[in-house]
């Protein structure tokens, strides 16, 4: 089925979000050409603004609108503690469910040298930079449990390792809470036994 060029181009439009394929796309447009007139003028004017407005932290990279996000400028939060995440979403997470009070640094990716993504694009250099400034003892790797993930940390470990006075250390991966040992794979499983603690 062909649409006017408005809509297919607003369809189009619809399929940049992830996990948004063509036909969730075309339900999205219908749903708010036809039913939501003031929920789509609200989106469009709220994703304008939003692109103009929000920038990177210029200390952590996270996204926001001031130079120096809330986090970054908290004088409450434990400036010795860095923790390296893939992601906002990461971010927030960890802000949620840990009882985590230090600083914050997002990579927004990993190193992938087969996308040509290498360390210049995911900051290591400000990272580094960061750990010059020397209020920095702990740097705490919290990059996804993926293969791209760990050759991260891996890497980001022998940055901070070649700094004196400051350690790395890498969060723990295993079983997950409320999980059945016979549903977890052998890798997860592997790493549980040798990440195990005193009880
Ligand atoms: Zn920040």
């Amino acid at each position: 089925m062909s649409f006017s060029p408005l809509i297919g181009q607003l369809i189009d439009a619809l399929c940049c979000l992830p996990g948004v394929g063509p036909k969730s796309a075309q339900r999205m447009a219908f749903h708010l050409l036809q039913r939501d007139h003031a929920g789509a003028t609200r989106l469009a004017t709220s994703l304008l603004e939003s692109i103009e407005r929000i920038g990177h932290c210029s200390q952590c990279r996270t996204l926001s609108e001031q130079s120096i996000c809330a986090l970054c400028a908290s004088h409450k939060r434990d400036r010795s503690l860095l923790c390296v995440v893939e992601s906002q979403v990461d971010l927030q997470a960890v802000l949620q469910a840990a009882d985590y009070q230090g600083m914050f640094f997002v990579l927004m990716g990993h190193l992938s040298p087969l996308d040509g993504i290498g360390p210049a694009d995911i900051g290591l250099d400000k990272l580094a930079a960061r750990l010059d400034e020397g209020e920095i003892r702990e740097v705490i790797l919290a990059t996804n449990p993926t293969a791209e993930g760990e050759a991260t940390a891996h890497y980001i470990a022998e940055i901070v390792e070649s700094r004196p006075g400051i350690r790395a250390t890498r969060i723990a991966h295993g079983v997950p809470v409320g999980g059945e040992l016979e549903f977890v794979n052998s890798s997860t499983l592997s790493r549980a036994f040798n990440a195990r603690s005193e009880v």
